[in-house]
């Protein structure tokens, strides 16, 4: 009641008017409180997985203007119904909160096939047939570019050689790409400048391997990209193309029970565009945000740039649906392309091009540009997370956390090692004492363990995603997929069908290999699915909002045809969501319910 009706008067006619102010008032009170009890919607007889503290699981759950209003059994949550409330018999099925991929590239990913359709290559002949294509439709001369199709995942397990790449396009430069790493044809190498002489010069990590007897180049480049003056050919998307390729990607995202999505590595026109569809009411996904920062560069005008983004609404705000949590960085190479960076050598490699028996993967940032990148960001309440994938990138990463999380509370920002592939036992324990968060994608175990058997053995694999140890230790890590190509949650690169990853933390089972990679580092069904849900929630700072279905948070919840809790193991990935509710609302349903 507004203050200055409570001003008492002499004035009788005045006293009347409050009094009956005041009834209104109570009237007014009782009537919300009576609706307050009347849910919007009812889920009931089915298996509702709360992932609240206790792992409870209930029988129905009711919601109420976009959140939970109470979970638990039938008898007591259909006390909520109203005239108007919607019932859903779920009949058995079970209901999870609404599941988060902390690692994602939508933008990118949703506009890679624009130009032309791009098949799934499975062998060197699969990329040389797929680039002879290119070679008949693309004007001599001009570009041919074909990125992230991983070598590891290649039945020869190798790159394209620049000999194969010759006789398929000897009339277009030819860049096969993948991550920081890249195989080149010569007429790529020529208009590259990149020649037996060549020499990386601008104080940048990179290497040119150069063939041991001749000294010529053989077309692998190690982070060299940024000196190949690649020009493309292909259709350009419109604001209102990309904006329509978005909104398709995030209906599949909901269509696998996605509902949040971290973007690990957003640019400011990204970020633009997820502005425009939040004004626009139409982001079917929460939009978690770290910002890319490059590490090259005048330092200052780095700080500068972390300092910009902390002092952004998107931060400061904390919006539910789009919000900026952190910056993004790149600490080494990858282990798709042989340059993640190892304590150890890689050891010499036909899979990887490798001839030095000393390489040991290529480090991008230095320690004291690392050091000062880290403290601007925690000084600006920014979570700092850098792609690490070697355990040499991952201990360099967790020093600099340490070294500063004595003079500053670096754990409140939520540090973050993002893949942290290659660990150890003693990463793990630091991790869990620094209060250091991870987001780690299981569907590579799946795809690589194939190859990095091969290339290193399996001892040497015995803290490859550790993801046991890691629950164990206390370690807060999030699932997710690193999707950066193409839209179809089991054909994109990567793939972001949560099921699989779930999956695949569960039996440690990957395609094309025999046995299970170190099973003693599997997830339990309960820890799988908050490895999805209550962590990610965590990691992307929104477990008070998201991440379980307790009273309060809000209605982001799937419901699926498989129990995950009791199903055999290898019926996870399978798994098909029936329904995506978000903020409540149904954005995704499949006929059978
Ligand atoms: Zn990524």
């Amino acid at each position: 009641m507004p203050i200055h009706e409570c001003s008492l008067q002499a004035n009788g006619n005045r006293m009347r008017r409050f009094v009956h102010h005041l009834f209104a008032c109570f009237v007014a009170t009782f009537v919300t409180h009576l609706n307050a009890a009347e849910a919007d919607l009812i889920l009931h007889h089915g298996k509702i997985v709360t992932v609240d503290s206790r792992f409870s699981i209930q029988q129905a759950v009711a919601i109420r203007d976009g959140r939970i209003l109470q979970a638990g059994k039938d008898s007591a949550v259909l006390k909520l119904k109203g005239a108007r409330t919607e019932l859903v018999d779920l009949k058995g099925r079970m209901v999870l909160p609404g599941l988060m991929d902390s690692h994602t590239h939508p933008t990118g990913a949703s506009l890679t096939e624009f130009d032309h359709p791009i098949p799934d290559m499975e062998s060197i002949r699969d990329v040389l047939d797929y680039l002879a294509g290119r070679a008949r439709t693309v004007k001599p001369g001009d570009w041919i570019v074909l990125q992230q199709v991983f070598i590891t995942r290649l039945r020869e397990q190798r790159y394209p050689t620049r000999a194969e790449l010759d006789a398929v396009a000897p009339e277009h430069p030819v860049m096969f790409r993948t991550g920081p790493d890249a195989s080149l044809n010569s007429l790529a190498l020529k208009l590259s400048g990149i020649d037996r002489d060549f020499k990386v010069s601008d104080g940048g990590a990179g290497l040119v391997e150069k063939d041991a007897k001749t000294g010529e180049p053989t077309g692998i480049l190690r982070n060299c990209s940024r000196f190949v003056p690649v020009k493309t050919s292909a259709r350009a998307a419109t604001d209102e193309e990309k904006r329509q390729r978005l909104i398709e990607l995030f209906r599949d995202y909901n269509s696998v029970g996605l509902t949040t999505i971290c973007d690990r590595d957003a640019s400011e026109s990204a970020i633009e565009l997820y502005k425009e569809l939040r004004s626009r009411n139409e982001l079917t996904v929460r939009v978690a945000v770290s910002q890319d920062v490059p590490s090259l560069g005048e330092v200052e005008k780095i700080q500068d740039r972390i300092r910009k983004i902390g002092a952004d609404p998107l931060h400061t705000e904390k919006d539910d649906w789009l919000r900026i949590i952190g910056i993004k960085t790149f600490l080494d190479g990858g282990m798709l392309t042989g340059s993640a960076y190892m304590r150890q050598p890689w050891g010499v490699s036909d899979i990887y091009a490798i001839t030095d028996p000393n390489y040991r993967g290529v480090r991008f940032i230095p320690e004291d540009r690392l050091r000062i990148m880290v403290r601007t960001a925690v000084e600006s309440g920014l979570q700092f997370t850098a792609h690490s994938v070697g355990d040499g990138a991952v201990h360099a990463l967790l020093d600099v956390y340490d070294e500063l999380s004595r003079a500053l509370n670096v754990r409140a920002t939520r540090p973050c090692i993002t893949h942290a592939n290659f660990q150890s036992r003693e990463a793990v324990q630091t991790a869990a004492r620094l209060g250091v968060m991870m987001d780690i994608q299981p569907v590579w175990l799946y795809l690589d363990t194939r190859t990095l058997t091969k290339q290193f053995g399996y001892e040497r694999l015995r803290y490859f995603q550790p993801l046991r140890s890691l629950f164990k230790a206390g370690v807060v890590v999030g699932g997710g997929s690193d999707h950066m190509q193409k839209v179809g949650s089991l054909r994109a690169i990567n793939p972001y069908n949560p099921f699989l990853a779930m999956q695949t933390a569960v039996t440690r089972k990957a395609r094309w290999y025999d046995g299970k990679l170190h099973p003693e580092e599997a997830l339990s069904r309960e820890q799988m699915i908050q490895f999805y849900t209550m962590n990610n929630a965590r990691v992307l700072f929104c477990e008070g909002t998201r991440g379980s279905l307790e009273p309060g948070k809000f209605a982001d919840l799937v419901v699926l045809d498989t129990d995950v809790l009791k199903c055999a193991d290898e019926k996870i990935a399978s798994t098909r969501v029936l329904r995506t509710y978000v903020d409540g609302k149904l954005l995704f349903r499949d006929g059978n319910l």
